[in-house]
């Protein structure tokens, strides 16, 4: 399979005049060429009533603060650090324009007077600093968690536990005038536009696609019948707000389920919405129940832009490429290569709210990139907590973790160089006080640079890179190299000493007969090339790490962190050579043409030859990975599954010999599992000598932060978090 290139030509281009697409030789960006880093990206757009300030819009997100009405200050404040940080439009999250619509039960609302004065808070905060500001309006259909759920035709969602009542076409005309009042409402509110979302498998989609539309009256049958509901929303959005409003319609550009519609009848959809009224198009990519990854960090980086080009292509409005862009050098080259107009981004404004005034002065090196982990935003979601962001604390509690400059300036000391110290030393350095970064290897990163050489988890290199030059920048002392002991923090000097030396894998020397042969590593000695593994492997301990290793040793393009080279790891810029689409494309069963005629972009996946014959094993009865993240765990699961890893549960490690790894299976039989080699990766022990003991009177503050403070339960995102928490306090 290859992928055929995308019909979008760098000619295309918006006349600046008129607002229409249209086909010269003139540059499409001439104005600010020279003007900036990322010329394209920095190029105004006018839509003749309005104009975007340049081509970045952050997207739909619920963070869980639009909820409810005592969380609109926090609101106001989130959304305000980002206009402040040079975006030229935002989205809220969804609000349903009915009761049947919500997400969850009392979702956010704009019904009523009172949720106009709500929503006031944030228009005005956003257009303090000429930002635009767009409400979504998102019924939820079949997807919604509560009783009242509706949808095209009475079939349960596989994420849903609720089925839906078919909607009536007094149901449908109703749903239709709420739509119309809740974009009126938002105009009284002071907002720029509103975004009709009609992607990801919520109503308006569902109502698209056969997968569920399985209706015989006039909001059923071909495309134009099952276009005809989101057709008409848009019409009486587009009478109830006038002329001068920005109406985004989000549009499934590929369905990803089963039933799904080819690219002509997204084509037809997308010229129909046009005639309707929509100013711009966005892009929707899966719905949220598909077997394919969509936003995960293994999806490579813009995956998914040829099919927002082959929109773009077909219609006279502006087109916003959406899904796994999150630095600027990706988003300009969309731009540059036609495939859209605007870029939407949405988590990389979590992870950094100055984004854009960065690249715009830049300083892309400089960013807190999204490593679209969704640990913090969309497995929050799920867990109906706040959404925050591993990478940035900060991220919806600006107004609560707050980094106040300091007064009266310290000497601080942070020991250990993993996410926890540097986060730590950030935030103390970015308060005025005088930090010192002690690291006993000769890098930073700790434990992040054994995660950030697992294949599909490239991204984590640019959380070390970002730290490395925010820390370069705030002038901390970083001493590489240098193994603290107690002594040396004695009569220091030091106000405050941070201790985040972390947390080294647990070995099964002490408890396991034969552990300490050679065939026998620790996750840390295989990923970091100390030692090496022969052709059949016992992966012990299938927690985050164990899967994570086993994908790394199934997959054939893993290398360890020597190979990576010393030189391109002290480097701050360097980034891995990631999957390319076309074979991540081929692994998932995602068509690589544009113009795909199949059922929602769905092909035969490729099979894959593993490079090892892996075994993953834990003692505990059950499915392997269930705790592994709620939104990422069922890719991990699924990639180890397609690589032909054998999973074994409610075992007993019996011993090592140099037949290989003895167990007494979950039916009580002594097995030998015949491997050349065994991998450790059964949890983790804190390192923490460095505090103080009882009795002892140190000088300076002792903190205790990260795997050091508890290695159970551990993860970046406490880490960041606790090392952030603690300097804002000293
Ligand atoms: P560490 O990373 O252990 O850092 C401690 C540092 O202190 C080390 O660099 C060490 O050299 C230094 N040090 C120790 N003693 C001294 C001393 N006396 N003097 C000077 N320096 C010292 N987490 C997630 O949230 N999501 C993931 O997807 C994820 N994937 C992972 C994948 C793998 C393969 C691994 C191994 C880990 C993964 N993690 C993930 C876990 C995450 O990396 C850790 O939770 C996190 O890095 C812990 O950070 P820390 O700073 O507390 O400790
Ligand atoms: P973990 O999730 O606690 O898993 C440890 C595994 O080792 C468990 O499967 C456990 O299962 C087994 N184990 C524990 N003690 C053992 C012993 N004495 N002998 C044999 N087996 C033992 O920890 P981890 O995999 O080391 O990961 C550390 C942290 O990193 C995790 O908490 C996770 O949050 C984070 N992480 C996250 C991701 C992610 O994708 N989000 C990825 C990697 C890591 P049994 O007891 O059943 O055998
Ligand atoms: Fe991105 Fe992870 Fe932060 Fe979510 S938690 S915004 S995915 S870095």
């Amino acid at each position: 399979m290859m992928i055929v290139s995308p019909k979008a030509s760098p000619e295309t281009r918006l006349d600046d005049n008129n607002s229409q697409a249209t086909t010269d030789a003139k540059p499409f960006f001439q104005k600010s060429l020279d003007a900036s880093p990322y010329p394209h990206l920095f190029t105004p757009l006018d839509l003749g009533f309005t104009t975007l300030k340049n081509r970045v819009v952050m997207g739909s997100m619920h963070t869980g603060l639009e909820d409810r009405f005592y969380n609109y200050g926090k609101l106001a404040a989130y959304f305000a650090e980002r206009a402040k940080g040079g975006v030229a439009m935002m989205i809220t999250g969804g609000i349903s324009p009915n009761r049947e619509g919500w997400l969850l039960p009392a979702g956010g609302t704009m019904n009523s007077k009172l949720d106009v004065i709500n929503h006031q808070r944030v228009t005005r905060a956003v257009h303090k600093f000429d930002s635009k500001i767009i409400m979504q309006i998102l019924h939820s259909g079949r997807y919604g968690y509560h009783p009242f759920v509706v949808s095209a035709s009475a079939i349960k969602s596989p994420i849903s536990p609720f089925k839906p009542r078919k909607m009536s076409i007094k149901n449908i005309e109703q749903t239709i005038d709420d739509f119309a009042r809740a974009a009126k409402l938002a105009k009284q509110a002071g907002y720029d536009g509103v975004e009709i979302m009609g992607s990801e498998g919520y109503l308006l989609n569902q109502f698209l696609s056969r997968h569920v539309n399985k209706r015989d009256d006039e909001f059923g049958g071909d495309i134009f019948g099952r276009m005809k509901l989101a057709v008409e929303v848009v019409k009486a959005v587009r009478a109830a707000v006038g002329v001068d409003f920005i109406i985004l319609f989000r549009l499934s550009m590929i369905d990803l389920v089963k039933d799904g519609n080819t690219m002509d009848e997204v084509i037809a959809t997308a010229k129909a919405l046009e005639a309707a009224g929509v100013t711009i198009l966005n892009t929707g990519i899966g719905w949220h129940e598909a077997r394919v990854p969509t936003i995960v960090t293994s999806v490579p980086r813009a995956a998914f832009t040829d099919f927002t080009a082959a929109v773009k292509n077909a219609v006279n409005i502006p087109v916003m490429a959406a899904n796994r862009i999150n630095m600027p050098e990706t988003a300009e080259q969309i731009l540059i290569e036609g495939q859209a107009d605007l870029i939407q981004m949405a988590r990389p404004f979590l992870a950094d709210p100055n984004w854009v005034n960065k690249a715009q002065q830049g300083e892309a090196h400089r960013i807190n990139t999204c490593i679209a982990c969704n640990q913090a935003c969309l497995d929050h979601t799920f867990e109906n907590k706040r959404s925050t962001c591993l990478v940035n604390p900060q991220a919806c509690y600006e107004t609560e973790l707050v980094y106040k400059p300091t007064k009266r300036p310290k000497k601080v000391a942070v020991v250990g160089g993993g996410v926890a110290g540097m986060s730590a030393a950030h935030v103390a350095a970015l308060r005025g006080h005088d930090v010192t970064l002690f690291e006993a290897r000769d890098s930073l990163g700790g434990q992040f640079n054994y995660a950030k050489v697992i294949p599909g988890k490239e991204e984590f290199f640019e959380t070390i890179r970002y730290f490395i030059n925010e820390l370069a920048s705030l002038n901390v002392d970083i001493q590489l190299n240098t193994t603290v002991d107690k002594a040396m923090l004695n009569d220091s000097g030091f106000d405050h000493v941070i201790v985040a030396t972390g947390v080294v894998p647990r070995s099964l020397k002490d408890t396991l007969e034969g552990a300490e042969l050679p065939q026998v590593m620790s996750y840390a000695e295989l990923l970091s090339g100390q030692k090496a593994v022969g052709g059949t492997v016992a992966v012990i301990g299938a927690g985050g790490i164990g899967f994570d290793v086993s994908e790394y040793l199934t997959t054939r393009h893993a290398k360890p962190l020597n190979e990576i080279g010393a030189k391109q790891l002290n480097d701050p810029s360097y980034r891995p050579q990631a999957q390319s689409v076309a074979s991540w494309r081929e692994e998932w069963g995602v068509t690589c043409d544009p113009d795909y005629q199949s059922a929602g972009g769905l092909v035969t996946p490729d099979a894959i030859t593993p490079a090892r014959q892996v075994y993953l094993i834990q003692r505990s009865k059950g499915r392997l990975g269930r705790g592994l993240n709620k939104t990422s765990g069922w890719v991990h699961r699924a990639h180890i599954k397609s690589h032909g890893v054998i999973q074994v549960s409610g075992v007993h490690y019996e011993k090592i010999t140099n037949e290989g790894l003895w167990i007494t299976n979950a039916q009580g039989q002594s097995q030998l599992l015949r491997v050349d080699s065994i991998v450790v990766c059964a949890g983790q022990e804190s390192v923490a000598d460095l505090m103080p003991n009882v009795g002892d009177a140190p000088s300076a503050q002792y903190h205790l932060i990260g795997g050091a403070k508890l290695a159970a339960e551990l993860d970046a995102k406490r880490a960041i978090r606790d090392g952030a928490e603690v300097a804002a306090g000293i």
